[in-house]
């Protein structure tokens, strides 16, 4: 359907019935054990994903779920198996920090909406588990999930760590949460033909509504929080830059996520409203399309990580005939913006984390985000380097998964031949370990 235009209303779609089931908090990782005997991973490169050194040849040793040596001379224990890669690198599994893995591409946008809304959510969580497959294959063990209608992220995230179904780790958002009219408002219809979104669906309106929507998403399962704090591109009525929550809005969402652990992201393209979001204390801006160097500034000086979502851009400018010509309107002021946004980033050292915003282009292409970085002037070490270290960090998973590193969740991807030469070879993987299990390659 429609991502980041934020998810279909829960009445919409009928789908009461369904939150209390999936009303369960993370309940850690349930799944049937990793085989018990080792398993040595060994190619002609290794990016550990920390040092952005490479080291050459590289060996991964992991035993059951955990790696446990790593190294040019990593010692290979008796009766291992060994999976010898050839001429590829070995790396840390990557991590998207912006997805909305239960939501579908559909390059025609009324046609995404129409499909979605023909669907009850029991439905389209068959559609998210495909997605999450597909996500996993390509080489991305760890997603955030930053809004999707009818808590189907929290059901897909309990139903992988339990076993039930195949994807990357998430952490999740739940709803996204805006103002009426705004980005995240998924319902623009007469009140007479769909109910109005509420706060459980996201939308909220003054201080108290908002905390309240925050304290919702938290309580059916929401390990982040993520809110419309400008306009958006694939939103019907909205400017696109234009602050979309107040100060005090912002001011309640922020204390009430933070008071529980959880971290905001807060999608602007707009400066003014990321400065308003960035002063109220969230975590990361996504998108960040006409960002000023000062507010570049600010980010670095107060540790707010920039998700570029870059190859988002890249396709909707690439598809501005699928739009309605006011999106379309939008969506090429925001790509027009975008690239210096990006170069004065990466000039100015903002902290960057990767994320796609994938649905808005199909599932499974996430790689591209890294080549996307490298073509606009990043290093191909520092591309990747916003996946390891950079997304894990935002994330908070930075102890658990991110890097090669002993002690660490196997968590472990190979792509063909030198990727420090190929930045694109990330779009190719041939191998996909996720906690020591091979999800792909390695036969
Ligand atoms: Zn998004």
């Amino acid at each position: 359907m429609k991502p980041c235009l934020a998810p279909l209303s829960a009445a919409l779609l009928g789908a009461g019935l369904l939150v209390t089931g999936l009303a369960a908090t993370f309940a850690g990782h349930a799944q049937a054990p990793a085989p018990v005997q080792p398993v040595v991973l060994k190619a002609a490169h290794l990016f550990d994903g920390r040092s952005g050194r490479m080291v050459e040849p590289g060996t991964v040793v992991v035993q059951g779920e955990r790696i446990v040596a790593v190294g040019a001379n990593a010692r290979v224990p008796d009766g291992a198996r060994m999976i010898d890669l050839g001429d590829a690198t070995l790396l840390p599994g990557f991590i998207d920090a912006h997805t909305h893995i239960a939501d579908d591409h559909d390059d025609d946008w009324a046609a995404g909406i129409y499909n979605a809304m023909l669907r009850f959510p029991a439905e389209q969580a068959f559609h998210a588990q495909r997605n999450a497959k597909v996500t996993l294959d390509a080489g991305f063990t760890t997603i955030r999930v930053l809004g999707a209608g009818d808590f189907i992220d929290v059901a897909l995230r309990n139903a992988i760590d339990a076993g039930y179904a195949t994807g990357p780790r998430m952490i999740v958002a739940g709803h996204a949460i805006g103002s009426t009219g705004g980005h995240c408002d998924s319902a623009p219809y007469p009140v007479t033909r769909v109910v109005p979104s509420t706060p459980m669906e996201g939308v909220c309106n003054g201080a108290e509504q908002c905390r309240e929507a925050t304290r919702l998403q938290m309580k059916y399962g929401a390990d982040v929080i993520k809110i419309c704090a400008s306009g958006g591109v694939l939103s019907e009525s909205d400017p696109v830059d234009v602050p979309q929550l107040t100060p005090d809005e912002l001011k309640a969402i922020v204390s009430e996520a933070h008071t529980w652990g959880r971290k905001v992201a807060a999608h602007a393209h707009g400066d003014r409203a990321a400065r308003l979001a960035i002063d109220a204390g969230v975590d990361s801006i996504e998108h960040g399309s006409f960002l000023t160097a000062e507010t570049l500034q600010l980010m670095k000086k107060k540790g707010v990580y920039l998700v570029p979502t870059r190859t988002t851009l890249l396709w909707t400018e690439s598809k501005l005939a699928g739009y309605p010509p006011k999106i379309a309107g939008k969506a090429h002021a925001a790509y027009t913006s975008h690239e210096a946004m990006l170069r004065n980033a990466i000039r100015i050292g903002t902290p960057i984390a990767l994320g796609t915003d994938a649905a808005v282009f199909p599932h499974g292409l996430n790689g591209r985000e890294f080549g996307d970085y490298v073509d606009v002037g990043m290093s191909p070490a520092a591309a990747l380097m916003t996946s390891s270290i950079g997304a894990a960090t935002l994330l908070g998973v930075e102890k658990d998964t991110g890097t090669l590193e002993a002690g660490k969740a196997a968590d472990v991807v190979a792509v063909p031949g030198n990727v420090l030469t190929d930045i694109r070879a990330t779009e190719r993987p041939v191998l996909v370990m996720k906690q020591g299990r091979l999800v792909r390659g390695g036969e």
